[in-house]
């Protein structure tokens, strides 16, 4: 079987680009004054041709460096327009966050609760340059990261441009001159952007705009709940290197009641078909207890039948954090026959785990 991360791996070896760097290289003629109907049927246009063609065949055409007005140009347009009346995410709550109106998230501009080298991701990610974002379209009742999810007003403001200078100097080690290039010169290298929160929907749009702004060739890693709408991910394809997906639930009924959302099953199932199609993936499953039969045996099921090839990681650190304790069933740490039950379940179903 192929190397389920083959491309990623090709970027860190420098001998293909990231995916956005060739749409930053791919004139669109898109007008700003489009309405929003035709800016998608340009997009789907432009991104189809765009996607279609190897990367080989941009260099025969000259294609590189950066267009006047890109792909991702429209893309952010798109974005922006999208936050005009919110259907970023499955809610769609149809909210206008560009005139200051919370939807559900209560997202508004783009907050930053830190970023870091991060050492305890899947080990081909390591080190991983993590950007966590303020607020989450999801309310977990055990969210592991509940100080920063439950605070979309948390964090700090820091413009595209800026973001997209600390990327590049996260992956550039020995960036600066004179006495900097000194002190950055035992700095580690990091092998990704990887863009997550709280959950990086809300904040599509701020992503994009880093991008424009980003020359570095850095796999981009999109770390997420998955509950974003069909057009949002017509914006990641051509964006996304590599998705880290968090599969939580195996029934609709457990994800409303303990992360307040519906129809998790159909939306987050088309999400990781459509994912594996178009970029490589990695899906994290954070056993839960007392929910091995109902969510993380079908899951495993699911991903055997539909994604085989796909990597897949099954978490055994759950903690009863945030308001777990209003509930019997996840009030308690996991039991390791619990784990071990899931984890021998997936390698019966020859499942590709994560070592
Ligand atoms: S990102 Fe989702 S939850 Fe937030 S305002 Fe938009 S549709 Fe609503």
């Amino acid at each position: 079987m192929a190397d389920p991360l083959e491309r990623y791996y090709r970027i860190l070896n420098g001998k293909e680009r990231a995916r956005y760097m060739s749409l930053q290289a791919t004139r669109s003629d898109f007008r700003p004054e489009q309405k929003e109907d035709d800016l998608w049927s340009t997009h789907e246009r432009e991104i189809r041709e765009t996607l279609g063609r190897p990367q080989s065949r941009e260099e025969e055409k000259g294609v590189s460096g950066m267009e006047a007005r890109n792909l991702l140009d429209l893309k952010s347009e798109l974005a922006h327009r999208m936050l005009g009346h919110c259907y970023i995410c499955e809610w769609k709550c149809g909210v206008d966050r560009t005139g200051g109106r919370k939807g559900r998230c209560g997202v508004l501009d783009a907050r930053i609760s830190s970023e870091f080298l991060h050492y305890g991701e899947e080990p081909p990610l390591i080190p991983s340059h993590t950007i966590f974002f303020s607020g989450c379209n999801f309310k977990c009742a055990f969210c592991q990261n509940y100080d920063i999810s439950t605070n979309p007003s948390g964090g700090s403001c820091i413009s595209p441009e800026r973001l997209a200078e600390i990327i590049a100097r996260r992956f550039d080690a020995t960036a600066g001159s004179g006495t900097q290039a000194r002190s950055t010169s035992n700095r580690v290298k990091a092998a990704n952007v990887n863009w997550v929160g709280g959950d990086p929907t809300p904040n599509l749009a701020y992503i994009v705009d880093v991008l424009r702004h980003l020359r570095t060739n850095i796999p981009q890693i999109w770390n997420s709940n998955m509950y974003m709408t069909e057009r949002s991910m017509d914006l990641l394809d051509g964006i996304v290197d590599v998705y880290l997906t968090d599969f939580k639930y195996g029934n609709d009924f457990c994800a409303e009641r303990l992360s307040g959302v519906k129809e998790y099953g159909r939306i987050v199932t088309r999400n990781h078909e459509r994912a594996a199609r178009n970029s490589e993936l990695i899906v994290r499953h954070l056993v839960l207890p007392s929910h091995v039969d109902c969510c993380s045996i079908p899951v495993m099921d699911w991903l055997a039948e539909h994604l085989p090839n796909a990597l897949v990681n099954v978490m055994d650190q759950y903690r009863p954090m945030h308001r777990a304790f209003e509930h019997d069933d996840v009030c308690r740490d996991l039991k390791r026959e619990e784990y071990l039950e899931v984890k021998n379940h997936a390698e019966d179903l020859g499942l590709h785990l994560v070592d």
